[in-house]
């Protein structure tokens, strides 16, 4: 059985349409990637998946439980953690007080504090900081970490990488790498596609709202990837 799955699932803002009868499955422990231009409907993908937008069409399930009427906090208390793009971040909050929200909206489990630094060091001489004053790349490891901390089976990463330098983003995707170990399905929407393409397990591309190309990161040529991405048949 899939641990997520997205049924027909179609989305928009007002009128316009972002994301066309997707399907969509994630296995546990799989690291499913989503990669497309500007505008192809990946955010919306991943924020109707966490029920923080509501489509217009479809069905999200977790396992057997057709979780669509359900809100993002609640699907939160059920194990799906949205990593959203700009990591919102409690300014006035401390490193570890951020850490502590995970904790209070999601499941009873085994992340800890202590496991999240071990995952996360860069977050170890950290901890007591406020979050005003981290760099980008700190902000984004205490947004994995109020994730895990909340001790999700699906955690949705939406643009881990942007804006950050690449030695921090090898950083924040070695600790990736011990998260998935840990047995959780991934779905990562990431701008980098030779990153992209080296952690993934599987590849969706979206080309204006709908999937162009899918299968395993291992069968797809950059070229097939590239000509998706772009739109070129
Ligand atoms: P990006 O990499 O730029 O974040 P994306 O692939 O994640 O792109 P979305 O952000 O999901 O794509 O956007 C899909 C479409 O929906 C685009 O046409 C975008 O302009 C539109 N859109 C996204 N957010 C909103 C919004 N809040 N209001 C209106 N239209 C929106």
């Amino acid at each position: 059985m899939s641990l997520l799955s997205a049924q027909l699932v179609s989305a928009g803002y007002g009128d316009s349409r972002a994301v066309s009868d997707i399907v969509l499955t994630l296995a546990p422990g799989e690291l499913l990637a989503l990669v497309g231009a500007n505008g192809a409907g990946k955010s919306t993908l991943l924020r109707v998946l966490a029920g923080a937008h509501k489509p217009t069409s479809g069905s999200v399930w977790l396992k057997d439980v057709d979780i669509s009427p359900l809100t993002d906090f609640e699907r939160n208390r059920l194990g799906i953690s949205l990593v959203p793009e700009g990591r919102r971040l409690f300014a006035s909050l401390t490193v570890l007080e951020n850490l502590m929200v995970g904790a209070g909206s999601g499941r009873v489990g085994e992340w800890t504090a202590d496991r999240v630094v071990d995952t996360l060091p860069m977050l170890k001489p950290l901890l007591k900081r406020n979050a005003s004053r981290l760099s980008g790349g700190q902000q984004q490891a205490v947004s994995i970490g109020r994730a895990l901390m909340s001790n999700p089976e699906v955690l949705l990463l939406d643009e881990v990488s942007l804006g950050l330098a690449p030695i921090i983003i090898d950083e924040l995707y070695e600790s990736l790498a011990v998260v998935r170990q840990s047995g959780l399905g991934i779905i990562l929407v990431e701008q980098d596609l030779s990153r992209t393409v080296a952690v993934a397990d599987r590849i969706i591309c979206l080309l204006e709202g709908h999937v162009v190309l899918q299968g395993a990161a291992g069968d797809l040529s950059h070229e097939q990837i590239t000509d998706a991405y772009f739109g070129h048949s």
